[in-house]
């Protein structure tokens, strides 16, 4: 088939965006162009999600609502879902292709080169390019597109772990990554081409360093924090997030003394009943997940910490909870994100004893979510009167725009078109009724070398 117009909806993780963004540039290097979902295109691609409730059943919506804007539209559906169920979302009217793990990045050239149908909404089932997920062991690179201040850049994929509640192993493959000199590459470009910010992303980014076909171990998260923490030009990196048993003290030491690595991370807690944790077939205890808390704080006093919970895992008693409340409670940690559990087919955790009804679940989440506030708004009333450096994003609204200190603070400002895309330095003041941190222009004069500026976050 010979399209004009592609368009995407991308449902799930930042992996996922950045994914889209790379299928995206595929289509463009064969003169295929990216348009708004709206827009009626002449090839629609859904990114779905495995770990999104009712999977399916957004699925079906996005591709009723595409072939309403086009009902000649080619409609391809790839990402988690698709490798995990592809004769299910074959079957969904409209489908024209099914593609999994080890395909989708051949997505463009099979839609331009393959004679393949339009289905249209009556036709019969799509076809189907889905290998066993043992068959994804390439590493295919991809960075989110168009943001003029942050990029995302997929550095590895996969995961060798077994967590019980998890699917993305079975939906994503193994562990696998690219070489840190491609990264390094990468990244000068990015630098280049005026990004300012790079948030480092992958399923299991701690693992990273897994290569090639034979998939041998190379390298180490650590060597590329190492390598990255050398680019000229790249003035901020985030790591997305990193499971507590990888971040090893080499990591954290590296990020203290870096300037350009933000003193910010985003831990998976889980639980903190190491009972639960143990069901969950987690890699660590509890133990060892507040001394990684201990140890960045000592040499990052003013670190910002983000935290994965989720509540009413199968066996988790109100005793079981309450020892992750008060666990949490007690970190000094900046904000949580709280997942109620929920069942996935093809996974351990619900054959487990001891379901948690639903009205618990949401008991919990919404205790643990006030929390996360409380620990939220102390964190920031920390910083009030600061004096740091803020990276401004392009949206504005109601006339303000909003960026994050090093340390993960949200900060709002009046619109200035020269905040935008830059790092400019400021004085926290106070947090807004909107739990946003309010700002003023810093005492600090000389805003032509950054490096002069004091790190003071
Ligand atoms: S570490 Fe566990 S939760 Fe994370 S992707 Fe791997 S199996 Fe899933």
């Amino acid at each position: 088939m010979t399209p004009q117009t592609v368009a995407f909806y991308t449902l799930g993780c930042k992996l996922n965006f950045s994914e889209s963004s790379a299928l995206g540039r595929q289509f463009e290097e064969r003169g295929v162009r990216r348009v708004e979902f709206e827009q009626g295109a002449d090839v629609y691609v859904v990114n779905t999600c495995s770990v999104t409730d009712h999977a399916d059943r957004k699925c079906r919506r996005v591709v009723q609502q595409a072939l309403k804007h086009n009902p000649n539209a080619f409609v391809a559906i790839v990402g988690c879902y698709a490798q995990l169920k592809p004769q299910e979302i074959a079957n969904i009217p409209g489908v024209g292709a099914v593609l999994g793990a080890a395909e989708k990045f051949r997505l463009a050239e099979i839609l331009t080169e393959l004679e393949l149908p339009t289905p249209g909404a009556a036709a019969g089932p799509g076809r189907v390019f889905a290998s066993p997920i043992s068959e994804a062991h390439e590493f295919h690179p991809a960075q989110s597109l168009g943001e003029r201040t942050r990029t995302f850049l997929k550095v590895q994929d996969g995961c060798d772990y077994s967590c019980s509640f998890c699917t993305i192993p079975l939906a994503r493959g193994a562990s696998r990554s690219g070489s840190v000199a491609s990264v390094v590459e990468r990244v000068e470009k990015l630098a280049a081409q005026g990004v300012q910010e790079i948030v480092l992303t992958g399923v299991n980014l701690g693992d990273f360093g897994v290569q090639g076909p034979e998939r041998e171990r190379r390298e180490n998260f650590t060597q590329l924090v190492e390598a990255l923490d050398q680019v000229e030009g790249m003035r901020r990196y985030r790591i997305s997030s990193c499971e507590p048993n990888l971040l090893t003290d080499e990591i954290i030491r590296t990020v203290a003394a870096s300037r350009r690595f933000m003193p910010h991370f985003h831990l998976p807690l889980q639980s903190g009943s190491d009972k639960i944790l143990g069901l969950m077939r987690r890699r660590y205890r509890r133990a060892l997940y507040a001394d990684r808390v201990a140890r960045i704080k000592e040499l990052m006093p003013h670190a910002g910490i983000g935290v994965d919970v989720i509540v009413g895992f199968p066996g988790e008693t109100e005793a079981d909870f309450l020892e992750t409340y008060q666990f949490l409670n007690e970190l000094a940690i900046s904000y949580l994100h709280v997942f109620p559990y929920s069942e996935r087919a093809n996974t351990l955790a619900p054959t487990l004893p001891g379901r948690v009804p639903e009205r618990v679940r949401t008991e919990r989440t919404t205790q643990l979510r006030s929390l996360s506030e409380k620990k939220k708004r102390a964190f920031y009333e920390q910083h009030a009167d600061f004096e740091t450096e803020v990276l401004f994003e392009d949206d504005v609204t109601d006339g303000r725009v909003e960026g994050y200190t090093p340390n993960y603070i949200r900060v709002a400002a009046k619109y200035d078109p020269l905040l935008v895309g830059e790092i400019r330095p400021l004085r926290l003041t106070q947090v807004n009724a909107l739990g946003l941190m309010e700002a003023e222009e810093a005492g600090i004069t000389d805003y032509a070398d950054f490096n002069r500026i004091p790190r003071i976050l």
